[in-house]
């Protein structure tokens, strides 16, 4: 089974992951919803954080288009395919 994660403290919430996924893997949620979470500053001096952050709501459903990995500017998504294998965040 494809897993799916997202590294929360990185997540700027540009819904960037949800507009390109196929399958609808992502919802966006209000950053309330993640209590605890502490932004990345790393993250921050390049991007700005939005309200809200992404929630995996669906990943056993991904196809492994990659299109959420090259566009998460926190680079902040990892999925690991059916052979066990990782795939990273690639935003250019
Ligand atoms: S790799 Fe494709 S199908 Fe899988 S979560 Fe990303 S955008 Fe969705
Ligand atoms: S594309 Fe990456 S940084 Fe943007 S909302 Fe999705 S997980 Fe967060």
């Amino acid at each position: 089974m494809v897993t799916v994660d997202v590294e929360l403290s990185k997540c700027t919430g540009c819904a960037h992951c949800r507009d390109v996924c196929p399958v609808n893997v992502f919802e966006m949620q209000p950053r309330e919803r993640f209590p605890g979470i502490v932004d990345d500053p790393a993250v921050g001096a390049k991007f700005q954080f939005r309200a809200e952050k992404s929630a995996v709501i669906n990943g056993p459903d991904c196809i492994m288009c990659e299109a959420c990995l090259f566009e998460c500017e926190g680079e902040c998504i990892t999925i690991v395919d059916d052979e066990g294998k990782t795939h990273p965040s690639t935003y250019k």
